[in-house]
């Protein structure tokens, strides 16, 4: 049920079937050019598609025209409150700019900010918030959040159509897991455009990751979602990238890069896994193949359970085994099984090999 219409934040296409983008947000004072490009540079690295940056004042816009030149990713203006800025913000080359139309200053602000990027030729997000839902939905919101959520949302939409205007992507962002599921279930089936999911305020690194790993991914997992945000309390804004991709690397939605596997251990183990597992990590992080690198604490269940891992080792206390996709390769000494497992990684790609 991924949404029928395409739109395109500069060269990414969200939605109408497109991979599900991953966005994040820079956490830099935008105007700030050297730490925001340097955080720009950082989140496009982890796999960013696409940026946001918060745009509050002029000299954030004055920032915005270097940084919509320098970025190696299309950018996002996230304006509230000021449409004049909005305006501006498309004048300065925006990819993309974020509104809520209930907080933006009333439907002719809405109008004029929507005559602008259609001359321009430049999406808009249109979101509700549920902390911030229009006067006459708050009773509602207050007996029923999901149905206030849509609402808004529709009334959003509706707003957009009769301006004529198509090139948007909708998001309704809640603090509250189960009213993100239920209201973007219920708004993929009423509407045809672009869905950006998030879970607002998600909490910190842990928290916020597994709640947005319960939110977004049931959605995702039934289709629904067309681009993602995770939103951490963390400084390091490609930390949310990277959540965003074990998300849809975890539902085979898409791939990037290497995937680790490894045991929970138990009382069978007899070696310092812990220590393996980090440096593997570590090492697998200068690969671009989503090459699956299994890692078994002992030969219990026999490397059958990681039959499908391209590469894969079996620990024991002092002789540990190599195995690739089933079959053994080779036995090595517990204190050279990392360095002896990257051997036998960059022997297969020197043959030429991918996965
Ligand atoms: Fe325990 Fe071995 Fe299974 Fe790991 S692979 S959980 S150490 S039995």
């Amino acid at each position: 049920m991924a949404s029928q219409r395409q739109i395109h934040v500069g060269g990414v296409p969200i939605g109408g079937g497109a991979p599900v983008a991953v966005q994040t947000m820079t956490k830099t004072e935008t105007a700030n050019l050297p730490e925001t490009m340097a955080q720009i540079r950082r989140v496009a690295e982890a796999g960013a598609d696409l940026v946001r940056v918060a745009v509050p004042r002029d000299e954030d816009v004055e920032a915005l025209k270097t940084i919509v030149a320098e970025s190696p990713i299309p950018i996002i203006a996230d304006i509230h409150f000021n449409h004049t800025l909005a305006l501006k913000a498309i004048d300065a080359g925006a990819h993309c700019v974020r509104i809520n139309p209930g907080n933006i200053g009333g439907p002719d602000k809405v109008a004029e900010v929507v005559e602008a990027a259609r001359r321009a030729d430049v999406p808009l997000r249109v979101g509700v918030n549920s902390g911030s839902l229009p006067k006459h939905l708050r009773e509602l919101e207050f007996t029923n959040p999901v149905d206030a959520l849509v609402a808004a949302g529709l009334e959003t939409v509706a707003l957009m159509e009769s301006l004529k205007f198509e090139n948007f992507k909708l998001s309704m962002k809640s603090t509250s897991v189960p009213n993100t599921i239920a209201s973007n279930r219920i708004m993929a089936e009423k509407i045809p455009y672009p869905l950006h999911l998030g879970v607002t305020e998600a909490g910190t690194k842990w928290s916020g990751s597994l709640k947005s790993a319960v939110g977004l991914g049931t959605l995702l997992a039934d289709g629904i979602g067309d681009t993602i945000r995770i939103s951490l309390s963390t400084f390091h804004a490609e930390e949310e990238v990277k959540v965003g991709w074990e998300i849809l690397k975890a539902l085979k939605l898409r791939e990037r890069g290497p995937v680790l596997i490894a045991c929970p251990t138990c009382g069978r183990l007899q070696f310092d896994m812990d220590s393996v597992v980090a440096e593997v990590e570590r090492r697998l992080e200068a690969y671009a193949d989503p090459i699956e690198v299994s890692i078994l604490g002992c030969a219990v269940n026999g490397i059958g359970e990681a039959r499908h891992a391209d590469f894969g080792i079996t620990g024991a206390k002092d002789a540990a085994m190599i195995f690739s996709k089933g079959e053994p390769l080779k036995k090595v000494p517990t204190d050279r099984l990392v360095e002896e497992l990257f051997a036998e990684i960059d022997r297969y790609y020197e043959a030429g090999k991918t996965v």
